[in-house]
């Protein structure tokens, strides 16, 4: 669907209208073509309506779908709830066609019909479906590079699965694969798909939607996110003005949060200060300097390794578990390595010598489908390590015996002798010696320049 109504619902014009912004850059650099029509309402809200009286929330829910296919079109929002509401009606009345016809008796005063024949989108569906991952990340001009971003889905935008039906209600992959899009590496937590809780605060139960909150960000925090995505205008709220909450609380969370559009938008390279970012609850300043910092890193990391193969290596984990060191030694684990690379952790892991546990076997390399392997890049990083005198006391004392003598050991003459072996020849220690020299460099003992 590239041509559509947009359907806004009420929290975003009225609390976050910077969502909208960002939604409406991204629709435009995408080339969507985006209908606002007159006349609707209220989606209307579920826990509000639907639980005061079921005919006035399929009704209304009726009414604004009617607006939509009058014009000829299908529907995207941005809301969760509306969404959620939308496919529940759609739901409804496709079984239920005695509400149906009674509804349409209604709406035809208006003018208006509704018989369900129109397409219902969230923005992030429309996203991943319409758009496609691929291309999004086509249009990445500033990558998310080195960034941990964590996904809220919401409740509503996968559930109840009979109405909803997009991504899989319990284990969703789909908005995963947009953040990874934009550059950015998705952080998994436990509390992922466990509801926002903002729906208490409704019913007037603050300390309960605040214990949801507390708990998310603090799972969220505990991953090392940089920050939380969500999709819907409602766990905005509850992660960011209700985070600002806890923060004027005292509490210990600072987690920035972002509505995908945002994200999207300033991946293809708009300034915070368009999409007025500054106007969030919680800063995000953090987000924006460790994004500079680590798009420094990845300068720096590109000065020494091909990053998109890091990359295409971190994404793939097949030969994860046939590294035979990690088989015996799990505290080494090469694929991590490989992604705390790409996290802009170039000077820890050399820091921490993990490294010096591969031994260089091949066997990740010989496994390898697309020959990376990971050997050469731990060979680089040893290699970097020795340059900053960060090896382990035995490679360099072996090394300095090497340069000194040409060998790494001598030969045992006694028990060779009574194995009746003949004295070896004379090595050529010297002569390596001088070679390797770091002024020395000629066979003839000649001076380098
Ligand atoms: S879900 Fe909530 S915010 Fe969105 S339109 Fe419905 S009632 Fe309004
Ligand atoms: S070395 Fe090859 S097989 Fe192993 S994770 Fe990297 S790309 Fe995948
Ligand atoms: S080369 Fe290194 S990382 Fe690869 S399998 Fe062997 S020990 Fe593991």
């Amino acid at each position: 669907m590239r041509e559509f109504a947009v359907f806004w619902g009420c929290t975003i014009p009225a609390r976050f209208p910077f969502i909208e912004k960002a939604t409406r850059v991204v629709f435009d650099d995408l080339g969507a073509m985006v209908h606002e029509l007159a006349g609707h309402t209220c989606c209307p809200e579920g826990t509000l309506v639907k639980a005061n009286d079921e005919d006035a929330f399929y009704t209304a829910a009726a009414r604004n779908l009617a607006i939509v296919e009058k014009a000829g079109l299908g529907v995207v929002t941005p809301c969760n709830g509306c969404y959620s509401t939308f496919k529940e009606a759609a739901s409804h009345l496709r079984a239920e066609w005695r509400d149906r016809d009674a509804i349409n008796e209604r709406l035809a005063s208006e003018d208006l019909r509704y018989t369900g024949d129109l397409e219902i989108a969230h923005f992030a569906e429309w996203l991943a479906d319409t758009v496609g991952a691929g291309a999004l990340s086509t249009r990445v001009t500033r990558p998310l590079w080195g960034m941990r971003v964590a996904v809220h889905y919401g409740c509503h935008l996968l559930r109840p699965q009979p109405a909803v039906r997009w991504d899989d209600p319990l284990h969703p992959t789909k908005v995963e694969e947009l953040v990874s899009a934009l550059g950015a590496q998705v952080v998994d937590y436990t509390t992922k798909m466990q509801c926002c809780g903002g729906a208490l605060d409704r019913v007037g139960e603050r300390e309960g939607s605040l214990a949801f909150a507390r708990r998310k960000l603090a799972d969220v925090q505990n991953e090392g996110a940089d920050a939380l995505v969500v999709v819907c205008p409602s766990c905005f709220q509850q992660f960011d003005l209700n985070q600002a909450a806890l923060q004027r609380a005292n509490e210990d969370v600072h987690v920035p949060v972002f509505y995908l559009s945002e994200l999207v938008a300033l991946a293809m390279g708009h300034e915070p200060e368009e999409l007025g970012l500054g106007m969030h609850r919680v800063s995000v300043d953090p987000f924006f300097d460790r994004w500079k910092a680590r798009s420094e890193e990845k300068r720096r990391l590109a000065e020494h390794f091909d990053v998109g193969l890091l990359a295409k290596c971190d994404a793939c984990q097949a030969c994860k578990d046939d590294c035979p060191v990690c088989k015996v030694d799990p505290a080494f684990q090469p694929n991590e390595i490989i992604a705390d690379l790409l996290a802009g952790r170039l000077d820890g892991v050399i820091a921490e010598g993990q490294l010096w546990k591969c031994i260089e076997c091949y066997t990740c390399q010989e496994m390898c489908h697309s020959r990376i392997g990971m050997a050469g890049v731990f060979r680089q990083l040893k290699e970097l390590a020795l340059e900053r005198g960060a090896g382990p006391e035995a490679v360099g004392a072996a090394y300095a015996e090497f340069l000194k003598t040409g060998a790494l050991g001598k030969p045992r003459e006694s028990a060779r002798k009574k194995l009746g072996l003949d004295p070896l020849p004379a090595g050529g220690g010297d002569a390596v010696a001088r070679l390797l020299s770091p002024t020395v460099g000629a066979a003839d003992g000649t001076e380098k320049e």
